[in-house]
């Protein structure tokens, strides 16, 4: 008997659905902060509204809300993260359909062969299995960009901080040709210090992880050249006739929450505040809980002064970066045999010895999870003790 859809479509969910809440680093410890904001985030949206495709018609990007627009310049003014004059603001469904825009907005069109797209290792595992789905003709994933080296023209992605290890990054690959994207997914002062306002050519950005609404499929891109903004609209013209406009009516009240939050803290703080300090509890209680099993180490970050918060601390990223000991090689078996899904470093074009694990989950999930890593060693001593090793 052959396996039915419905029977395939099982397996699969099973197989798929624990996977993924480890791969994507659901942000859903951003739901506190929002529930303890009450109602000022709140909007209606009468039946009659947002019924347009059109936001904007006459301007480069048609489907981008004003509002929306105009909340994005003033946050990076606020926070100082990032240059917004002089650029184009391209609005995406997630940085996700960006990143998709402007592979297609540098791809030469008549090009012999598909462009190639690298990135440092360890490298956002979503990279490659995007350029790649749909085995474009436009452009393919070439690997780690430290070992590229083909001649030609190619696009360098550039993630900082970077996902999956928090360090800053800058570009890798030492030749001309080069087309630098920037992703600055996490360059909020929550996980890094804002040393500067970033100035690059290409920049994307989303609500995922600066406010924590990933639901709400919300990025923008920042970019200097026209010809490339206009492109990267067209792409969307023809991936999904625009974003929702629902989306970026939230989206900009929730900016303008935030940066209201910022002008005029209340004893919560400002989104920021609230966030750095929660990540910077969970780095500590994480780095304990290392300490105590013995059998991991994590990426090490020197303090830089931000220019946001006024003070200096070192990095407490999105993800922790955990190696294992020598002697375990599967380090995503051993801890899922603990009860603690992460994502192996294959999956970032580094060995399995290296997992990711999302630090911004609920609070409950968070706790369990250092207290199983921390008492993982007690554990493990025991299976070694059983096995006789
Ligand atoms: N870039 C990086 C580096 C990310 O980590 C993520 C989210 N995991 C994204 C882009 C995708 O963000 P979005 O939810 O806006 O599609």
């Amino acid at each position: 008997m052959g396996v039915t859809f419905s029977s395939f479509m099982t397996v699969f969910r099973h197989l798929s659905d624990p996977e993924l809440k480890g791969e994507i680093g659901d942000p859903t410890m951003y739901e506190r902060f929002w529930q303890q904001a009450g109602d000022k985030s709140t909007i209606v949206i009468p039946g009659w509204q947002s019924m347009s495709y059109f936001s904007d018609a006459g301007s480069l990007c048609w489907f981008l809300e004003p509002d929306f627009a105009k909340e994005i310049i003033r946050l990076h003014k606020i926070v100082g993260n990032a240059v917004t004059e002089d650029r184009h603001i391209v609005v995406g469904t997630g940085s996700t359909q960006l990143y998709q825009a402007v592979l297609y907005a540098l791809s030469p069109q008549d090009a012999v062969e598909p462009l190639s797209v690298v990135s440092a290792a360890p490298f956002y595992s979503s990279y490659p299995l995007i350029t790649d789905c749909l085995k474009s003709g436009l452009y393919k994933w070439a690997g780690d960009a430290r070992s590229f080296n083909k001649e030609g023209p190619f696009i360098e992605l550039v993630t900082s901080p970077n996902n999956p290890d928090g360090y800053a990054r800058q570009s890798v690959v030492n030749k001309s040709g080069g087309i630098l994207v920037h992703d600055l997914a996490y360059y909020w002062p929550q996980y890094t210090p804002i040393i500067s306002a970033a100035n690059h050519d290409i920049m994307l950005f989303t609500v995922s992880k600066s406010t924590g609404h990933a639901g709400m499929r919300i990025g923008w891109a920042l970019v200097k050249d026209e010809e490339v903004a206009k492109k990267m609209v067209k792409f969307v013209e023809l991936n999904t006739i625009g974003v929702s406009k629902d989306s970026q009516l939230r989206a900009a009240k929730v900016l303008q929450v935030v940066i209201s939050s910022c002008q005029y803290p209340t004893s919560l703080g400002s989104l920021f505040d609230f966030s750095a300090h929660l990540m910077e509890e969970r780095w500590s209680l994480l780095r304990a809980a290392v300490r105590q099993s013995g059998l991991f180490t994590l990426p090490e970050f020197s303090p830089g002064s931000c220019s946001f918060l006024n003070r200096s601390f070192a990095p407490q990223p999105a993800f922790a970066w955990l190696k294992c000991q020598e002697l375990m090689q599967d380090c995503e078996g051993f801890l899922r045999s603990n009860n603690i899904l992460t994502r192996s470093g294959k999956h970032f074009g580094v060995s399995p010895q290296y997992v990711r694990i999302s630090m911004l989950d609920r609070d409950e999930n968070f706790y369990i999870f250092v207290e199983r890593l921390s008492t993982i060693h007690l554990r493990h001593s025991i299976q070694v003790d059983e096995r006789g090793e």
